[in-house]
């Protein structure tokens, strides 16, 4: 007998301290991820992509798969109460005109935040298990950012968590949820649980897991499983979110209890002794680009900069302006930084056309947390409808909609520079987002992205070296800096940062 499962997805990361909220329409254009999906199209559309429902519905796990909906959208502010409750609607009434199913897959993020709620995975969950009840094996799949909290925990019945950080294991996380599930179904029973909550907050610029310790951390996981436990998982956590629940968490599944608690505070332990090992990469912006020129000139390959702290990725606008000065202020030679989010100044290129000179100002529409507009004169010399599919390791396959962009060389002043700008806003994780305005990165000397760790998946194996410039943005990384007020008390405001109050 095969199971009937029912299948959907509803991915937000929410920065609570980003200046835009997010609306429904979002969810429906989707921009860097694809826009939402219902009913049959789900699995047309999303076989073969490396996205945790695809993995789910490429595994070969037998079930008789019923689709529901999916929607996802790039991070930003809290969602609006009426993207959550038109998204959480719409999955509920579909999955109760499913008819009877064995249970429900999930591609949720862990990090959502809506209007009225802390936890918008556990108000989702909560929904579910009201139309639902509470026996009904729900099987969720997590980013490595999902802040979650106990009651999250106790409504879903299974949980894995993606284990890279670039994000290259979306699609073998929801292939080891459907794994994962199947054990759970198998077995007849609720599995045993854990779920542990690590007492410090861990920044985003030191989880890369090409880098120490995230890659030894991640690498332990499978060696905990066996033995009665089937499963561990921990997320990272997502700082830039004011909540109580922030940061990382573990979670453990199979038939021992002892032996699932056991695995569960060994994998606490090991993240707790790490604590001396998580290392801040950032040197302020003009210096950043001072080091990247001088290991430039004798390399004949690009230096990368990321610009975390204005990391689309994370929920910051992409606009801001402190990495772009500092480029034009050391007259930076054959360099290039992008995708800058300025819809005026796409505008302004497409109606000025190829080759135009043009006088414009750009980025700094939010002023207070990424600096003011950069006044400059420009020569168009590119356009594109923001169309084009991805090709890096990560979102290799999908489809860019980012609306229209341009390729921007700066003339005055005068310096090396050409500025990808873009209608919607993005995540500068794979080398296609500056090929579609026609700028190679590889010929460049130095290459800045508005990325925070996604880009190295695609840039590093580019890249003579990687430099984190500290500039301003709406995803501050220096965790002791972040102004929370609402943290549970005794959290450490980074690796042996102060404590919080609550
Ligand atoms: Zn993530």
């Amino acid at each position: 007998m095969s199971y009937r499962i029912a299948v959907g997805g509803f991915q937000h990361e929410t920065n609570t301290f980003a200046p835009l909220p997010t609306p429904y329409a979002n969810f429906v254009t989707g921009g860097s991820w694809p826009p939402l999906t219902e009913g049959a199209a789900v699995l047309e559309k999303f076989p073969g992509l490396n996205l945790p429902i695809s993995g789910f519905i490429d595994a070969d796990s037998g079930f008789d798969l019923v689709p529901l909906v999916w929607a996802a959208t790039e991070p930003n502010g809290f969602v609006t109460a009426d993207a959550f409750d038109r998204i959480s609607d719409n999955l509920i009434s579909r999955l109760l005109d499913a008819g009877p199913v064995d249970a429900l897959y999930l591609d949720l993020h862990g990090a959502m935040v809506p209007e009225g709620f802390d936890d918008g995975e556990a108000e989702l969950l909560n929904r579910i298990r009201s139309a639902v009840g509470p026996d009904l094996p729900i099987a969720v799949s997590l980013d490595l950012h999902g802040n979650t909290s106990q009651a999250f925990f106790e409504l879903a019945s299974v949980v894995t968590i993606y284990r890279t950080y670039p994000h290259i294991d979306m699609a073998e996380t929801g292939a080891r949820a459907a794994s994962l599930l199947k054990t759970r179904l198998d077995h007849g029973a609720p599995l045993y649980s854990a779920w542990r909550q690590l007492d410090y907050i861990i920044p985003i610029v030191a989880q890369p897991t090409m880098r120490q310790p995230g890659g030894r951390l991640y690498g332990m996981l499978p060696g905990l499983e066996g033995g009665g436990v089937a499963s561990v998982d921990f997320a990272f956590g997502f700082p830039p979110a004011d909540i109580p629940d922030v940061g990382a968490t573990v979670f453990a599944y199979g038939t021992d209890q002892t032996a699932v608690d056991a695995a569960a505070d060994a994998m606490l332990s090991a993240l707790r002794d790490a604590e001396d090992q998580f290392r801040d990469p950032m040197t302020e912006a003009g210096e950043t680009v001072r080091r990247a020129m001088a290991i430039a000139a004798d390399a004949d390959k690009p230096v990368i900069i990321a610009d975390p702290q204005d990391n689309p990725g994370a929920g910051a606008p992409g606009d801001s302006t402190g990495l772009l000065q500092a480029l034009i202020d050391a007259k930076a030679e054959n360099a290039c930084i992008g995708m800058i989010w300025d819809p005026d100044a796409a505008a302004a290129a497409h109606a000025a056309g190829v080759g135009a000179e043009i006088d414009i100002e750009i980025g700094g529409q939010f002023p207070d947390t990424g600096g003011p507009a950069v006044a400059c004169r420009v020569r168009v010399e590119a356009l594109s409808d923001g169309n084009f599919t991805f090709t890096g390791p990560m979102f290799g396959g999908l489809q860019g909609a980012l609306g229209p962009m341009a390729a921007l060389r700066v003339v005055d002043p005068d310096c090396g520079l050409q500025i990808a700008v873009g209608t919607r806003r993005c995540q500068n994780l794979d080398q296609a987002i500056f090929r579609a305005v026609g700028i190679e990165p590889s010929d460049k000397a130095i290459v800045a992205v508005k990325s925070a760790i996604h880009f190295m998946a695609d840039y590093e194996p580019i890249a003579a070296d990687v430099l984190f410039a500290e500039a301003p943005g709406a995803n501050p990384c220096r965790i002791e800096r972040i102004a929370y007020t609402r943290l549970r008390p005794g959290v450490r405001l980074g690796p042996h940062g102060p404590v919080s109050e609550g």
